[in-house]
């Protein structure tokens, strides 16, 4: 007699539709033999309407909610902390499959509210003054992690009964992670907040911020007309190769000019937003100010001064609000379009460049980045990682 072994078949994962960009959509409604009409109709439940379950989507008929409840989910980051600030800014501590966790942040501003989104868990590029680099990289967001920090905000401000206002005007890839780095599935995600069908904002109110991944805003260029901020942070090479390390390999020259064909690709007149961080002495002396002067003179753009947010042995420190006005007076007065970012969220740890969400290191840097730490600062912490 031989044993009998009860043989199971793996289960096919469930596909989670709601990192679908449309066009997936219409193709996996199409791949079901059904009409591509359906995959308007899921857009608009899942993410104008919030519901993550197929029971509840009353125009789409018994077999086929049955059928999609055996193949496909909807499923959203789980939140593991949420805080709201004196100012109205929230924050959402999202945790990820693997232990990591991201951050997301809403901003509400008069009639505005941005919210501010991450694109991958850390980042690769370690950039000196930015405390998500130095917490090194864990891996890319998939569009449903993306997009789902979305779903999650504009689902925070519904209330039963009534109907869904719109209370995310603006998206920032502004949260953890160098959006082009991580490009078709942020191409997608941004596809789904623009789209009729799910968020419906405007192009001009969904920004990338980039760092400068120069081949890849030549590639965005060819796939997508969303706003353009960049994260300049220096007016010469030898500074940016310090503070941004990748201007080692685009160089600034480079950088603009790929910023330059990608703001005339879009099929209207925008400006280029350019970030620049605020470092006392290191990035805010007058002569930085009239070198950044001559160098954008001949790049239509707004620019955006970020005064540093400190985070635990960052090793700089936020100048103060004499010398940032100082500096953004004298831009203003070379004819430039001058903003200074205020810090929002002060007492929830929401500002720019505080997200540090949690991240499982793949590289090690954090690491690295403590034991240079203790030994340059003799510090003793044994850990920077906030959850
Ligand atoms: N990786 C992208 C987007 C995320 S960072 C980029 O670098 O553009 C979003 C913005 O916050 C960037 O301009 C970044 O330089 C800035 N930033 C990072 N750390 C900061 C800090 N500690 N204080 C102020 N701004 C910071
Ligand atoms: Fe990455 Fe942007 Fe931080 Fe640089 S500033 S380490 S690119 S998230």
């Amino acid at each position: 007699m031989t044993d009998v072994v009860e043989q199971h078949e793996p289960q096919p994962e469930k596909i989670n539709l709601l990192g679908l960009s449309p066009k997936k959509m219409e193709q996996f409604f199409v791949d079901m033999g059904e009409k591509p009409f359906r995959a308007q109709q899921l857009l608009k439940w899942v993410h104008q309407i919030g519901i993550d379950d197929f029971e509840h989507m009353t125009n789409v008929s018994k077999a086929m909610r049955q059928k999609l409840s055996e193949i496909a989910c909807i499923e959203y980051p789980e939140i593991i902390y949420h805080d709201v600030s004196k100012d109205g800014t929230k924050k959402w501590v999202m945790k990820m499959p693997g232990g990591s966790a991201i951050e997301t942040v809403y901003i509400p501003e008069g009639d505005r509210g941005t919210l501010c989104v991450s694109s991958q868990i850390g980042c690769s590029l370690d950039c000196s003054f930015c405390s998500t680099g130095k917490q090194g990289f864990n891996r890319d967001l998939s569009v449903a992690e993306i997009i789902g920090q979305v779903w999650v905000a504009a689902k925070s401000f519904d209330k039963p009964g009534e109907k869904r206002e719109r209370r995310i005007t603006n998206v920032v890839m502004m949260g953890m992670g160098e959006p082009l780095l991580n490009f078709d599935h942020v191409v997608d995600a941004m596809d789904l907040m623009m789209h009729d069908f799910a968020y419906g904002l405007s192009k001009r109110r969904v920004t990338l911020s980039t760092s400068g991944v120069v081949p890849k805003l030549y590639d965005l260029a060819k796939v997508s007309d969303v706003s353009l901020a960049v994260s300049l942070h220096a007016p010469n090479d030898p500074l940016r190769n310090q503070l941004v390390p990748i201007n080692k390999k685009y160089p600034i020259k480079e950088l603009l000019a790929a910023c330059d064909h990608y703001m005339n690709s879009l099929p209207d007149r925008r400006k280029l937003t350019v970030e620049y961080t605020l470092i006392e002495k290191v990035n805010d002396e007058m002569e930085h100010a009239k070198e950044l002067a001559e160098l954008l003179r001949n790049t239509p753009c707004k620019i955006n001064l970020i005064p540093f947010n400190p985070f635990p042995s960052s090793g700089y420190k936020r100048p103060s609000n004499n010398r940032v006005y100082k500096f953004r007076d004298y831009l203003h007065n070379q004819g430039y379009i001058v903003t200074i970012r205020t810090t929002r969220g002060d007492d929830i740890d929401a500002a720019c460049g505080q997200l540090v969400g949690n991240v499982e290191d793949r590289t090690r840097r954090s690491e690295r980045h403590i034991k240079m730490r203790d030994i340059t600062q003799g510090g003793n912490e044994t850990t920077q990682v906030q959850s």
